[in-house]
């Protein structure tokens, strides 16, 4: 083995000696030194050897294959590379384009859908307010629907014809006012939370009616929640989302789970106050509902009614992107016609 050994020591030098370019230089690398090249053969033998004989024929081996490694190095300096071959690198990887300043393709970029986006803006308003979000179920049990919400057995909206039944007491909720019921059950005040999701209704499919849309409530309990606190947190929504300059007006109204209740106009940000087609000639939109909590609301859900105080507040977020983004017709929010997001 150490002759072997020697004469592959040999053989090497002089075919190294003799090679003519890099490239073959490189093979006898491969031939002498490789994982499985000449050298690595013998050396794995050597276990086979009587063992008084191995360490001497392990360090022969170790010296060939060091000489050989050190020849083969001067060898390869005596050619010029050829780099044709490999071309040009990016990041380690070889490419295959000639012209690498060619700029790449761009895989094609989407955006949130125009609702997701005015959500996040709510969202976004109110969460620096001090709101943080919750979110529930949409199939929904009728106490939580209505019973809760103080809203009576002969109220419409409890009518099948105003609303998706699953089976007698489960439905697709109506509005996102449920959750509110949920949170005040599983939380003691002070409450600040704001909730978006879907709600149902069985509305004939127009350009300002949909079976699905989408809500933001908001709650706020807390001891001495007044109407100004309401005023005051709606009308910084209002100039956050439309525009500073933009004035808010509340009506008296009725929903069965506020008292008071008030709806919420703004003064119209398109003309400005004047009248046009967007206000019908009013200088105002409807923007949303909102009131005082019911009493009768903390009620079912144990509150002190002496201690605490709140309010609530509903808008539709179709209602607000249609405005916000001068968008005529509900159902194009839900035909996912590209020509249509791609605007937003
Ligand atoms: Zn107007």
């Amino acid at each position: 083995m150490k002759k072997r050994l020697q004469q592959i020591q040999k053989k090497a030098k002089e075919e190294i000696a003799s090679a003519s370019s890099w490239e073959m230089v490189d093979k006898l690398r491969i031939k002498y030194l490789a994982r499985r090249g000449l050298i690595a053969q013998e050396m794995s033998q050597i276990g086979s050897l009587p063992e008084d004989e191995r360490p001497e024929v392990g360090r022969l081996a170790n010296e060939v294959r060091k000489q050989v490694s050190r020849l083969i190095n001067e060898a390869k300096t005596r050619f010029p590379r050829k780099f044709r071959q490999v071309g040009p690198r990016i990041k380690g990887q070889i490419v295959k384009s000639k012209d690498i300043t060619i700029p790449g393709k761009r895989p094609p970029q989407g955006h949130l859908h125009p609702i997701t986006q005015i959500t996040e803006e709510i969202i976004d308003v109110f969460s620096r307010l001090g709101f943080s979000v919750v979110e529930g179920p949409e199939v929904e049990l009728e106490y939580y629907n209505f019973t809760a919400l103080n809203i009576p057995r002969d109220h419409p909206s409890r009518d099948p014809y105003d609303t998706f039944y699953v089976k007698e007491d489960v439905l697709l909720r109506s509005h996102t006012s449920p959750v509110q019921i949920r949170v005040m059950e599983a939380a003691q005040p002070p409450i600040r939370v704001l909730i978006p999701g879907r709600t149902y209704r069985p509305d004939t499919v127009d350009a300002t009616h949909h079976f699905m849309f989408h809500q933001i409530e908001g709650l706020m309990v807390d001891e001495d929640v007044s109407m100004a606190d309401l005023k005051t947190v709606l009308s910084i929504f209002a100039r956050e989302v439309f525009g500073f300059e933009v004035k808010t007006r509340f009506r008296p109204s009725f929903f069965p789970f506020t008292e008071p209740s008030a709806d919420m106009d703004i003064s119209c940000f398109l003309c400005k106050g004047k009248g046009c087609a967007v206000c019908g000639q009013t200088g105002w939109i409807e923007i949303l509902g909102a009131g005082m909590v019911d009493p009768k609301v903390f009620e079912a859900v144990g509150y002190d009614t002496e201690k605490y105080t709140g309010f609530a507040f509903g808008l539709g977020v179709e209602r607000v992107a249609m405005l916000k983004f001068g968008i005529d017709d509900i159902r194009l929010f839900f035909e996912d016609d590209l020509r249509f997001l791609r605007q937003f």
